[in-house]
């Protein structure tokens, strides 16, 4: 944060509001943070909340048992199928499952105090002890940062250019096709993607089909429609982009950095969400003991990066497995899935696996969300993510509040001054 100084107020939007938190990026890392905060928060996405799935949204049951949002699991199996020059065929202890995401996103909202403000960050501003967060619908100032913003990394890349490594960057595509899967298929074989993985995951009466390449080179709609050919299902719309496969530093200045902005989704199987999900309670209960005055920011952010640390070796050993795993010829890896496949080693395996990262029960809703009608000094915001998701879910558009001060996405933003590319780089290198 040193380097962000006052000199930029002269061109940064008059600072809007104050709040103990904000939050850049309202998907899987930075509503977890929220969900653990009782606190003034803001939390900010360039999108409608909920509306734009990047990803195939499959996870482990156990973490929709821990955090009781049942109503968001469109399928389960316990069993997924590893194509690799044969097809070992395992039952998981731990069933997979699919989840919506618009649902996943309001229900993690609706656990914590956090306002979502749909607006796209820009830049920092202000001072190490009042750091200001740079939007196109104003500026506003908080006491504490989290970078959840995906692999931009958006706030952190502000203070530290550098920090997003593109050679680390695995990249997914995927489709949405009617197609009835009724467990979860991988591909880890050259003949269907080179470097890579390939995979259909059931959700109810569709499939959410997809490839992706550890090397990050893009994925092109017709190489997944080519795989989907095999199936005789059409896809519809497409979706995914870069995730990144190595562990980033978790903290940048005073900002906190959680899921694919620290690089935290794992190395080998892309799974990105359990991750985000963890390290973001780990990150909004160490900032609530802040609020609290149980600990310093100093201790804080020491003690996240020592959470975070103790996962080192478990990244290092994923992204060589990564890297082994697509250049292994055919006999080897197949052994080394039977070998898998044997019952106690592959309990025991998954078991380590799902372990590591285990997450708390949510809370029950907030107190205030549930309050009908806008509270006092904030409106009810209708932005189009409310209206889009109530039409498909039936969704109270009463958790969406804006801050005060802050513009319905439908009004007018004539005379709304914004800060330009050259005043939002000022607003991060100046001093
Ligand atoms: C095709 C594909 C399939 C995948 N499948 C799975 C899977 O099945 N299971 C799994 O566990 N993982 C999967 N992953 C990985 C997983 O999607 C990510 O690791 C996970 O989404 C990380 O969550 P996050 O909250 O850190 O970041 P993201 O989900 O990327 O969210 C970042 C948020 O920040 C917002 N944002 C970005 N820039 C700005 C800005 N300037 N201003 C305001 N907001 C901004 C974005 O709109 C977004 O909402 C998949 C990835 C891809 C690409």
């Amino acid at each position: 944060m040193e380097s962000t100084q006052r000199t930029e107020r002269k061109v940064a939007p008059a600072v809007r509001e104050e709040f103990d938190v904000i939050i850049a990026g309202a998907s899987f890392g930075g509503l977890s943070v929220a969900s653990r905060l009782q606190a003034k928060v803001l939390i900010i996405d360039k999108d409608p909340l909920g509306t734009h799935q990047r990803s195939a949204c499959g996870t482990f049951t156990s973490v929709i048992e821990s955090l009781g949002l049942h109503d968001a699991v469109l399928a389960t199996s316990d069993r997924a199928v590893i194509h690799a020059s044969g097809v070992p065929s395992y039952h998981l202890e731990d069933p997979l499952c699919t989840v919506d995401y618009g649902r996943f996103c309001y229900d993690l909202l609706e656990r914590g105090s956090a306002t979502f403000l749909q607006a796209s960050v820009q830049g920092l501003a202000g001072s190490a002890s009042a750091p200001e967060v740079i939007t196109d619908r104003g500026t506003f100032r908080a006491r504490y940062l989290v970078d959840a913003s995906g692999w931009r990394a958006v706030l952190a890349s502000a203070l530290e250019p550098t920090l997003v490594d593109r050679s680390a960057l695995s990249f997914g595509l995927e489709t949405d096709a009617r197609y009835p899967a009724d467990q979860f298929y991988f591909w880890l074989d050259r003949n269907t993607m080179e470097d890579g993985v390939a995979w259909v995951f059931p959700a109810g009466k569709r499939s959410r089909v997809g490839l992706a390449s550890y090397r990050g080179e893009t994925v092109k709609a017709q190489m997944v429609r080519e795989f989907l050919r095999t199936t005789g299902a059409d896809p519809s719309a497409f979706h995914g982009g870069f995730f990144p496969n190595k562990l980033r530093r978790p903290t940048v200045g005073d900002i906190f950095l959680v899921g694919d902005s620290a690089g935290q989704c794992l190395p080998l199987t892309g799974e990105g969400i359990r991750p985000a999900l963890y390290f973001g309670q780990k990150c909004g209960d160490l900032l609530q003991s802040v609020i609290d005055g149980e600990r310093s920011l100093r201790h804080a952010l020491r003690d996240y990066r020592r959470d975070v640390e103790r996962f080192r070796w478990p990244y290092k050993f994923l992204a060589l497995a990564q890297r082994i795993a697509p250049r292994l010829p055919r006999l080897p890896l197949k052994g080394l899935l039977r070998f898998l496949e044997v019952p106690a080693v592959g309990r025991w395996c998954l078991r380590r696996y799902i372990s590591m990262m285990p997450l708390q029960p949510l809370r029950p809703a907030a107190a205030p969300l549930a309050a009908p009608g806008p509270v006092t000094g904030e409106r009810t915001v209708r932005t189009s993510a409310t209206h889009a998701y109530k039409r498909r879910r039936d969704m109270p558009d009463k958790y969406i509040r804006a801050p005060a001060g802050t513009r319905d996405a439908t009004e007018s933003t004539r005379g709304n001054r914004l800060a330009g590319p050259k005043e939002r780089r000022q607003g991060i290198t100046q001093g």
